[in-house]
């Protein structure tokens, strides 16, 4: 018989447990517990199959900018998929949801990123700009310079190319990560890393890694820098602010192309179209997944530079995935821009919603467990210490708190998450204040219950 919402929870979870293999997860203990079951959602809220509401901080895996539940977005997919489900855009063809999306990236990007190479997601996006930097120096006579650089906690997705551009030692030690000629530095973290040395101090020197390192393996070797421009996945490392005003030095003295991964940075994160508007740099090319359909549709892509792809069209590009451009979630993509701008969602985080998150948010540092509280638009974290003074770490292992603190957050229908002993946010930008207060509520009532 069908599986359907009206099954018996621990009919569905058996079934699950029987048969799906999640992400990230130990299956085996999940299949103990039983999985949670998400049957619908609207705005910035969750039902689950208990009849739960839950708020939903983290706006699903940090893509839901426009919230659940627009009927808008299934209109046009509805529309698209009658009139032309698929066609590749390999062979000489495109289509017009793809003329489309390029076309407002390329208005909506900052600078002369006017170019837009697409993917199916964040870590496609990724792999494409691995083998996409490479052939530009190749195709610039400079073969040599194929090293990119990367930061140490940093997430850039979970394939081969992806997951060895990430800084997560764990993703490392399975599977043969990372590939040959990527480099890792220290990410700027100071609250954990910092020490005596002021933020300013701290952001500089983090910065100052990238040039010793350019001139550790030679400047003819390094292709690259990518980095977020606020950690995400990592922990919502927000990067003194003398850091990338240093880091966009480098990159120009040693014509080190710089890539900004905005896959949760964009698209009104951090209170402006991209994340590399709020840290004021200037990327090469900027990754982008996620938000640009609000979770909608699968879909990312790369958006390029004139001079990228100048040197990138004089040639043939062996690159592309059956779903690169794919109309369906190109046409639900743009209606997602579309919703974004009309409804002014950046002017509601910059002016409304982070605001007034961020004063009630940075109040929380006030709670005996809590080391930091920041944010930066509506992405934002806190970390949980036993000493907030001498920022020190729980003697337990790395995590405990964070985890039964998330868990106290689910228990008071939060989904907030966990990075070791950060607890982190990143909730739908439609958010109200009104459900501002029940976050900050809910958020503090879990911390009261692990203190
Ligand atoms: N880059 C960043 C900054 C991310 O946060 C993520 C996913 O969380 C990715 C890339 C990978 O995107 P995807 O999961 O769509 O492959």
């Amino acid at each position: 018989s069908a599986i359907t919402n009206h099954m018996p929870t621990a009919e569905l979870q058996a079934l699950d447990a029987a048969h799906h293999m999640h992400p990230f997860t130990t299956n085996k203990e999940l299949a103990e517990k039983g999985a949670r079951i998400i049957t619908r959602a609207q705005g910035v809220t969750l039902t689950d199959s208990e009849g739960n509401q839950i708020l939903d901080a983290m706006a699903g895996l940090w893509c839901v900018n426009i919230g659940y539940g627009r009927p808008e977005l299934a209109e046009v997919a509805s529309r698209q998929m009658r009139e032309l489900p698929f066609y590749n855009t390999f062979f000489q063809t495109t289509h017009v949801p793809a003329i489309a999306l390029s076309s407002k990236l390329a208005e909506l990007a900052p600078g002369d990123l006017n170019h837009v190479f697409f993917a199916g997601s964040g870590s496609e996006a990724n792999d494409t700009n691995i083998r996409m930097v490479r052939t530009y120096w190749a195709l610039k006579g400079k073969p040599s310079k194929s090293i990119i650089i990367s930061r140490k906690n940093a997430y850039h997705g979970s394939s081969v190319g992806s997951g060895s551009l990430g800084g997560m030692t764990y993703m490392h030690e399975q599977g043969g990560l990372p590939i040959p000629d990527v480099h890792h530095i220290n990410q700027p973290h100071w609250w954990a890393e910092g020490g005596e040395m002021s933020p300013e101090d701290f952001g500089l020197a983090r910065a100052q890694e990238l040039e010793q390192a350019i001139l550790d393996l030679g400047e003819d070797r390094v292709a690259a820098f990518i980095a977020e421009p606020i950690q995400g996945a990592g922990g919502v490392i927000i990067p003194p602010a003398t850091y990338w005003p240093e880091i966009q030095r480098i990159c120009d003295k040693y014509e080190i192309l710089l890539i900004a991964d905005e896959v949760i940075c964009g698209f009104g994160r951090t209170g402006n179209w991209f994340g590399s508007i709020t840290v004021g740099i200037r990327p090469d090319i900027m990754t982008i997944a996620k938000g640009l359909s609000s979770g909608y549709q699968p879909i990312g892509g790369s958006i390029v530079s004139d001079e990228v792809a100048a040197v990138m069209d004089s040639a043939e590009f062996n690159h592309g995935y059956t779903y690169s451009g794919h109309p369906v979630a190109a046409a639900v993509a743009l209606e997602n821009l579309r919703i974004i701008e009309e409804e002014n969602v950046i002017g509601h985080v910059r002016d409304v919603a982070g605001p007034y998150m961020k004063k009630k948010w940075e109040a929380l540092a006030d709670h005996p467990l809590v080391g930091e509280a920041r944010i930066v638009g509506l992405m934002g974290s806190i970390a949980l210490t036993p000493h907030k003074d001498s920022r020190a770490k729980f003697a337990s292992e790395a995590g405990t708190v964070g985890f039964i603190c998330r868990e106290r957050c689910f228990a008071n229908n939060l989904v907030m998450r966990h990075v070791g002993d950060r607890m982190i946010i990143s909730p739908p930008l439609v958010i109200s204040t009104e459900e501002i207060d029940t976050l900050v509520e809910r958020a503090t009532k879990a911390l009261d219950e692990c203190y």
